[in-house]
C-alpha cells in the first residue's frame, strides 16, 4: 500500500483534502532550508492566522480601554462562551461540558478538588506509571493534602516485564483488585513518553462499576485523538492547549466535566467570580452560584490573549473536522512506521502498532546510541525530540505535516545506516 518513493509521498500530498491548512502555518526553517518539523507532540506551530487575532484585541484594548469588555468585537466579558463550542467538536462533548480557561496543571488540581473526595476505605488513585512528572506531582500532592501517604495512595499501572505499554486488561484487572479502595483513575489519554493511547470508554466504564471515578489528562489527545469524552461517560478530563492544539507556549487550557456532574450544584468546588451565575456576576453578592456545566468552574475572567490565539487555531480545527484530520493522520502515521520499519534492526517502535491504541506520535528507542541519531536527524533539518532516558518521538501531525515530511526522514536514516 505505501512505496519509499518521492513520487508516492508527492501523489499522497497532492490528493490530501487537507494539505491547504500547511500554508496556514509558519514553517520553520534553517539557513533558508526547510524543516521538517515532528514535535507537534511538545509545541504546535504558530498559525498565521494568530497575529491578526491578538491584533483585533490590542486595537480593542488600546481603542476602547475597559468598555473592550462590552464593546470590543469580541467582547471580552463573554470571551470565553467563543470557545467552548468549538472546543467541544475537538474533545466530543457538548457545549455546557466544556470550558476553556487557566492551565492545565491548575485545572487538574481544580479537577482533583471536585472529582477525588477520598473516605478512609475509598482514598485510592490509579495512574500510569511514569505519567508526565506533572500529573505525578499534581496526584502527590493531591494525596497528602487530605492526609495520605502518596506511597500507599497511589497505585501505578506498570506494563508487564519486557513490555513498554499497558494492557487494557490490565487496567482492568488493576481496577478489579483495588475495588474496595479505588477513589479515582486518573491517567493520561495518549501517554506522552510511549506514545500510547488508551482506551477510555473502557476504563471509565469499570472505574464506574467499581464505584471509582475516572479523569483523563488530555496533554496529548485533544487535537490528535477523535475524542468522545461525552459518550465515553468519563467524569472529567483537562488539556493543555500548546500541543496539538497550536496556541502557543504556556497556553490556555480546557475543561471537560460531563453533565452528569456540571449540573450539580452540590459538588464541591474552588470557585471564583467567573464561574459564578452570569446574570447576576456583576451585582457583586454574598453566596457562591455556580453557572451549570463545565463554566461552573472558572475562578477569573477571561485571559483575552492566549485565548485569541486559542480562538483562531480551533477555527481550524472547525474548518478541517476533528474525524477528517484524523483519518488523515492515521495514514499519516502508519506512513512514518513504514518509513521507520526499514530499520527494524536497528530501532525499535514502542508505541503500539494498533491505530486505535495511538494517536500521531511514535515513540522510537534506537538500539545504539540514540542520542547520535537524534543530533544526526537535527543535522539534517529534521526535528523530532528526545526525551530522557532514550526515547526519540516523532509527530507527523495532520494538520501541518505532508507525506513528504515523512519521506525525508525515510532518506536521513537511510544516510545514517548505511
Ligand atoms: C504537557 C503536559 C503537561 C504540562 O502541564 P502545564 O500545566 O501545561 O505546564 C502536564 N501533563 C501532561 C500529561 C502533559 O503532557
Amino acid at each position: 500500500m505505501f512505496e519509499n518513493t518521492l513520487a508516492f509521498a508527492q501523489a499522497q500530498d497532492a490528493a490530501d483534502t487537507l494539505k491547504h491548512f500547511r500554508e496556514e502555518f509558519h514553517l520553520l526553517q534553517k539557513d533558508g532550508h526547510p524543516m521538517v518539523y515532528l514535535c507537534g507532540n511538545s509545541l504546535g506551530l504558530q498559525p498565521k492566522r494568530v497575529k491578526a487575532a491578538i491584533d483585533q484585541e490590542l486595537k480593542d484594548w488600546a481603542e476602547l480601554g475597559v468598555e473592550g469588555h462590552f464593546d470590543g468585537k469580541n467582547p471580552w466579558m463573554y470571551y470565553h462562551h467563543f470557545l467552548t463550542e468549538k472546543a467541544a467538536n475537538v474533545v466530543g462533548a457538548k457545549p455546557s461540558e466544556v470550558v476553556i480557561m487557566n492551565n492545565l496543571t491548575a485545572n487538574l488540581h481544580l479537577m482533583m478538588v471536585s472529582f477525588y473526595q477520598p473516605t478512609k476505605e475509598r482514598y485510592k488513585i490509579m495512574m500510569e506509571v511514569s505519567a508526565f512528572p506533572s500529573d505525578q506531582y499534581a496526584m502527590e500532592t493531591q494525596a497528602k493534602f487530605h492526609g495520605f501517604d502518596p506511597n500507599d495512595a497511589i497505585i501505578e499501572l506498570k506494563p508487564r516485564e519486557g513490555e513498554y505499554t499497558l494492557r487494557t486488561e490490565d487496567i482492568l484487572a488493576q481496577i478489579e483488585a483495588n475495588k474496595d479502595s479505588l477513589a479515582i483513575v486518573m491517567m493520561g489519554g495518549v501517554n506522552y513518553y510511549t506514545g500510547q493511547a488508551f482506551d477510555m470508554q473502557t476504563i471509565a466504564a469499570k472505574a464506574h462499576e467499581i464505584g471509582a471515578r475516572a479523569g483523563f489528562d488530555l496533554a496529548h489527545a485533544a487535537g490528535n485523538l477523535h475524542l468522545q469524552l461525552h459518550d465515553w461517560n468519563v467524569d472529567f478530563a483537562v488539556w493543555c492547549t500548546y500541543k496539538y492544539l497550536n496556541s502557543g507556549p504556556g497556553g490556555t487550557s480546557g475543561v471537560f466535566v460531563h453533565e452528569r456532574h456540571g449540573n450539580n450544584p452540590e459538588l464541591v468546588r474552588f470557585a471564583g467570580w467567573w464561574g459564578h451565575d452570569e446574570k447576576e456576576r456583576f451585582q457583586m453578592k454574598k453566596g457562591f452560584k455556580p453557572m451549570e456545566g463545565a463554566a461552573g468552574w472558572q475562578l477569573s475572567n477571561a485571559q483575552i490573549f492566549p485565548m485569541a490565539i486559542h480562538k483562531a487555531s480551533l477555527e481550524m480545527f472547525e474548518e478541517a473536522g476533528m474525524a477528517n484530520l484524523r483519518t488523515k493522520s492515521e495514514k499519516l502515521t502508519a506512513y512514518l512506521e513504514f518509513i521507520l520499519k526499514d530499520y527494524s534492526a536497528q530501532l525499535n517502535i514502542i508505541t503500539p502498532s494498533d491505530p486505535k491504541q495511538r494517536g500521531c506520535q511514535l515513540s522510537i528507542i534506537v538500539k545504539e546510541d540514540g542520542r547520535k541519531l537524534f543530533d544526526f536527524l537535527q543535522s539534517k533539518n529534521i526535528l523530532p525530540d528526545w526525551r530522557e532516558p532514550d526515547v526519540i518521538r516523532m509527530s507527523a501531525v495532520p494538520m501541518y505535516n505532508s507525506f513528504e515530511d515523512v519521506y525525508r526522514i525515510g532518506v536521513a536514516l537511510k544516510e545514517y545506516f548505511r
